[in-house]
């Protein structure tokens, strides 16, 4: 009996090999077959990962519904008091902690001015609240959180004019040109931009003069084809920024849209021929009408470095507005302080985060809550 054992053993070894050979077989030829027949070929210009991410066979990418702007500062609260919690909470420790002598004054100073709020700005804080200390005899920690509130909301002033022009003026489109040194997180900005208007519901129209990379231009478009705004670009490396920025103007007008936003290629404050570039840019827009905000994308990491940035380009082109990008990244808030007080110019967005829902409308009070949290 054991011949029939052996035999049905072979028997056994070899279907299976047929059964596991010809399995393979089938999936490689379905494999290929189906690459080539069931998938639609990409379009030329969707990058890859993109690609990946749309459902198949859907001819238009769904349009995106932004997140309303109203609210998303507190929404983002967390993110700024994670990295600014140090300068809050060791605020009080010294302020409400008993004893208020020569060497704590010195060390709350100190702790403002490590957060990048400027020396005049820390010496003024500690000077007032020294005089309320002195005249109320009162150090309980809820008192001293109350006064240092008060103190930091006077100095990030909620009186500032925060509105952004992003609606007709007369009959013509509102022009926002956005400009800073590179890195800055400016093209992000232009995008998550277009969406806080998006919904808002305004009709947009992104304008790409960024010319040195066409890669610029591609980040850009993506940002505006995930909320259905149309962008404006040259094809070519290298092309005029000046002629793209006037294009894109012309276009909103022809559409009838309610604002345009144009990105910058980076710029060094201290390179004179890019700031004179950037210069004409605006000349040449001004043909056709006003540029109603210059918004300075700022790196709030960059710190003190930052304020010279934003001098040189407020000679250059006027700016109305900063937008503070990165916060979500550090402890130096006081940036806000610093540059607003140097410039003169309201702090108008912050970035809290690479998200495309993480740029907030800047507000006084709600940012320094979140500090004190
Ligand atoms: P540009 O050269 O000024 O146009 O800078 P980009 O818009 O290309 O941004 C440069 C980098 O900064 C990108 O990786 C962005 O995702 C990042 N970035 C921009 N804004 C923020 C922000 O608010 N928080 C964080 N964490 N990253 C940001
Ligand atoms: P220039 O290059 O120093 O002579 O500066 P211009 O101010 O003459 O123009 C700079 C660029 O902007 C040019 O290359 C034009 O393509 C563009 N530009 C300027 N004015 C106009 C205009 O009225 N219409 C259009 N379409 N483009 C313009
Ligand atoms: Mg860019």
């Amino acid at each position: 009996m054991s011949w029939i054992d052996t035999a049905w053993e072979w028997a056994a070894v070899i279907i299976g090999i047929l059964v596991v050979g010809g399995g393979v077989i089938l999936g490689l030829v379905r494999g290929r077959g189906g690459a080539t027949k069931d998938l639609p070929a990409p379009p030329p210009t969707v990058p890859a990962e993109v690609e990946e991410e749309l459902p198949p066979l859907q001819p238009t990418p769904t349009i995106e519904r932004p997140e309303a702007p109203e609210g998303r500062l507190a929404r983002l609260r967390a993110r700024l008091s994670r990295s600014n919690t140090a300068l809050g909470k060791g605020l009080l420790a010294l302020l409400a902690g008993g004893r208020l002598d020569e060497e704590t004054w010195e060390a709350v100073e100190d702790t403002l001015i490590t957060a990048d709020l400027g020396v005049d700005a820390s010496t003024q804080v500690v000077e007032r609240l020294r005089q309320r200390v002195a005249a109320a005899g009162k150090t309980d920690e809820a008192t001293m959180r109350a006064w240092l509130r008060e103190e930091l909301v006077a100095l990030v002033d909620p009186s500032l004019d925060r509105d952004l022009a992003s609606s007709r003026i007369e009959d013509r489109p509102a022009c926002i040109l956005v400009v800073g040194v590179n890195g800055a997180g400016k093209t992000t900005t232009a995008g998550k931009l277009a969406r806080v208007l998006v919904a808002e519901d305004k009709d947009v129209v992104l304008g790409a003069a960024d010319t040195f990379r066409a890669a610029a231009a591609d980040q850009l478009q993506t940002w505006g084809e995930r909320v259905g705004v149309p962008t404006v670009r040259s094809d070519r490396d290298g092309a005029d920024p000046a002629a793209v920025a006037f294009d894109a103007v012309k276009a909103a007008r022809d559409l009838e849209a309610d604002v345009v936003v144009i990105d910058t290629a980076g710029r060094l404050h201290t390179k004179v021929g890019l700031m004179d570039e950037l210069g004409k840019v605006k000349r040449v827009v001004e043909k056709q009408q006003p540029i109603d905000e210059v918004l300075l994308v700022l790196d709030a990491t960059t710190g003190q470095n930052g304020l010279r940035q934003a001098q040189v380009f407020t000679e250059v082109v006027g700016v109305t507005g900063i937008v503070l990008t990165k916060l979500d990244g550090t402890a130096k808030g006081g940036i806000v302080v610093a540059v607003q007080r140097d410039l003169g110019v309201p702090v108008k967005l912050v970035g809290l985060g690479e998200g495309p829902d993480d740029l907030a409308p800047f507000d006084a009070e709600a940012f320094v809550d979140a500090i004190l949290d």
